[in-house]
């Protein structure tokens, strides 16, 4: 039986019920977080509760006991069954219920919480070979730092990837490439490693500062600094990072080869160095 948390209770998932009248429904009106769990510990769930506290806060929603976001995640991979698995332990967070009206409730309502744990091994399709990215334009709004559960842009280009038989989807905002439907996005251009710079326009990944420190423990140049759309034919090697992808080389853009078509050696080098840091997780 699959147990999940829902407002401070474990219950059978089936068993939760949802008020028709919750923001989340109404207005996208919460944010969420996802966390990686190894089989012995989760990865850096410090750094997910931290950005998860600040996605609260800069949505005014004041879920005061934020911070035990990874006991009840322990408590999931427990209750789940999930000691020496891969799992995903997803936790969303709403303003509550309240009747329909743009202003916050007031007084404010208990906000609705809601977190689920499942198996999830890292889906090694793509991984080895690399995958095709699709280019598409940056319709989101211009808080995209903060984690929110108003997805709509990202999972219709997510999907317009697939329909196009790409696995992913990359945002491009002014000319400039932003970051993907759920992962940041990196660059290799001469000896550089390049990505967006932490901004409103995209989501500063747990991934993404893990993969600028390696760099730099490893001798390789970064510049968090913007690519260009039109700069892409001096591309030598791209990958993609988020939690559920962990690094995944990107091989071809839009139909365009990057290199010669295969994972290039910044690309494979970082990506041993990430999985050498995981291995004490894994026990
Ligand atoms: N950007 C977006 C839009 C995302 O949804 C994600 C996945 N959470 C990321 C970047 C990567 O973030 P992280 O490495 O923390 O999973």
């Amino acid at each position: 039986m699959n147990i999940s948390f829902f407002n401070g209770n474990f219950i059978p998932h089936e068993e939760i019920c949802i008020s028709p009248d919750d923001r989340g429904f109404l207005f996208a009106d919460g944010v969420y977080e996802v966390v990686r769990w190894y089989g012995k510990q989760f990865l850096d769930i410090e750094s997910h509760t931290k950005r998860l506290k600040r996605s609260l806060a800069e949505l005014r929603i004041d879920w005061t006991e934020a911070d035990t976001f990874p006991s009840i995640a322990e408590e999931l991979v427990t209750l789940n069954d999930l000691h020496g698995k891969q799992a995903l332990v997803y936790l969303q967070v709403t303003r509550g219920a309240a009747i329909r009206t743009h202003s916050f409730p007031s007084p404010p309502v208990t906000p609705t919480v809601y977190a689920s744990a499942r198996e999830k091994k890292i889906s090694q399709k793509g991984r080895g070979p690399g995958i095709n990215v699709m280019l598409t334009d940056d319709i989101r709004w211009n808080r995209c730092d903060i984690k929110s559960i108003a997805l709509l842009p990202n999972t219709m280009g997510f999907q317009e990837a697939l329909d196009n038989n790409m696995q992913e989807c990359v945002f491009i905002r002014n000319g400039i490439i932003t970051e993907c439907s759920h992962s940041n996005i990196f660059f290799v251009i001469g000896d550089t490693l390049y990505t967006h710079p932490e901004s409103n326009y995209i989501l500063a990944g747990i991934t993404r500062t893990s993969i600028i420190r390696i760099a730099g423990e490893n001798g390789i140049k970064v510049k968090e600094e913007p690519v260009r759309a039109d700069d892409l034919h001096v591309i030598q090697e791209a990958f993609i990072a988020s939690t559920s992808f962990e690094i995944t080389p990107v091989t071809g853009i839009d139909g365009r080869k990057i290199g010669d078509g295969s994972p290039g050696p910044v690309t494979n080098l970082i990506t041993a160095r990430f999985e050498a840091n995981l291995l004490p997780l894994k026990g």
